[in-house]
């Protein structure tokens, strides 16, 4: 027992992602609990103001999370029953199922083979009268192809609400990720970039558009003067339509305030770690590392890496789970949305989107996060070429 221990890369679990909070973090939050606001005080305003500064947008509203905040995207959009909506199968549940709350369909365009962003010649394709929008998924924090899907949109009349959750601190073309789409949603859930444990973001340059996210974060609520209908008196507030309360606490935001001022630091290192990755497993064919376009800079919220199953005698499976029995916390992003039973019941089939599909049968995720040392880093190189070269062909 003591031997077979002793030969594993790792005595203790490495995470795929967990998030960094030190002193300064803990008393953001500490001071806001001894403050008079728990909730809908003066840190969510301070937190949206410098949230949308970091990205370059005139405006920002917070969220609960970020599933709530594509709600209200989809929401202020104006996707509505019988409205189709285009967006990727490589993403995670949410950047789809915030169409469904609306009794909108989600049409999934296949993705690009090598960034694995969705493919602009298929969202083209998939365009109908029903269209209403287009949800593209900076995935891994790689920005997809804005200019073209951009373009696209306007001549058909879309609206763009860019799914950022991985792209946090990314640019497209010189500009930052949050200030170039109609609507751009960030997740501030721990895995992501920065965190206010749950939360979510939406930036916008686009003055209606912020104002209905507001009121519609608040049960549709409203009290400002100019926008009544009708004005009984000073206690006098309207529901103008059917909203939630998708609002984020001041405990939150200040502590997104305190963890925007490292974001930067933390996006240094992730890209520092990505370097050493890509150095080290430079040149095997076994698998490949993942494709980085020169017109545009990841902030790397996953390293994602893809193998060539010719070139080995395990299944993706087999590599998985022996990485993860070095301590190694691997992962896959992601399994295409519309695998999910929910999905197929909806009636999307297998099939749909050849290229997600293949490539979701090849790819692993290995652990990316500022917390984590450069020994970690070591860790999982010593496991990854330890496992290939066991099953290398
Ligand atoms: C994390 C994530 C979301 C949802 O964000 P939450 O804050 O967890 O609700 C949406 N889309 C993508 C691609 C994500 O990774």
């Amino acid at each position: 027992m003591a031997d077979k221990h002793h030969s594993l890369v790792r005595q203790t679990y490495l995470p795929y992602g967990k998030q960094w909070i030190d002193d300064d973090d803990i008393q953001a939050v500490i001071d806001v609990l001894k403050s008079d606001y728990l909730t809908t005080g003066p840190a969510v305003e301070r937190f949206e103001k410098a949230f949308s500064q970091y990205v370059d947008a005139k405006y920002a509203v917070a969220f609960s999370n970020g599933t709530a905040a594509l709600h209200g995207a989809c929401f202020v959009a104006g996707i509505e029953p019988g409205d189709e909506v285009i967006t990727t199968p490589m993403t995670f549940v949410a950047s789809a199922n915030c169409v469904l709350y609306q009794g909108g369909k989600p049409v999934f365009a296949d993705i690009n083979q090598r960034t694995y962003n969705i493919d602009v010649e298929k969202v083209k394709q998939l365009i109908t009268p029903k269209t209403r929008a287009v949800i593209p998924v900076d995935f891994t924090g790689q920005p997809c192809d804005l200019d073209e899907l951009l373009s696209i949109a306007k001549q058909h009349n879309l609206v763009v609400i860019e799914d950022a959750a991985h792209a946090l601190g990314a640019t497209y073309k010189d500009r930052k990720v949050g200030s170039i789409s109609d609507m751009t949603m960030f997740s501030l859930h721990p895995v992501k970039h920065m965190t206010t444990g749950e939360g979510g973001i939406i930036t916008t340059n686009n003055k209606d558009y912020y104002e209905k996210l507001v009121q519609f974060r608040s049960h549709g609520i409203t009290r400002e003067r100019s926008k009544l209908l009708h004005d009984h008196g000073p206690w006098y507030y309207e529901m103008q339509h059917l909203g939630f309360n998708y609002r984020m606490t001041d405990i939150q935001a200040a502590l997104g305030l305190s963890q925007l001022k490292k974001v930067e630091q933390f996006i240094k290192i992730r890209k520092k770690y990505v370097s050493i990755y890509n150095e080290a497993f430079r040149g095997w064919r076994e698998f490949v590392s993942p494709f980085q376009a020169l017109d545009r800079q990841s902030s790397w919220h996953l390293y994602v890496i893809r193998l060539n199953l010719e070139a080995l005698t395990g299944s993706r499976k087999e590599v998985f789970e022996a990485l993860q029995h070095e301590n190694i916390g691997v992962n896959v992003h992601y399994i295409p949305v519309y695998y999910q039973p929910y999905y197929q019941e909806l009636g999307y089939q297998k099939g749909l989107c050849p290229n997600a599909e293949e490539v979701y049968e090849a790819i692993i995720t290995l652990p990316l996060f500022p917390a984590m040392s450069e020994r970690d880093v070591q860790d999982v190189i010593t496991a990854v070429k330890k496992i290939i070269s066991l099953y290398s062909r």
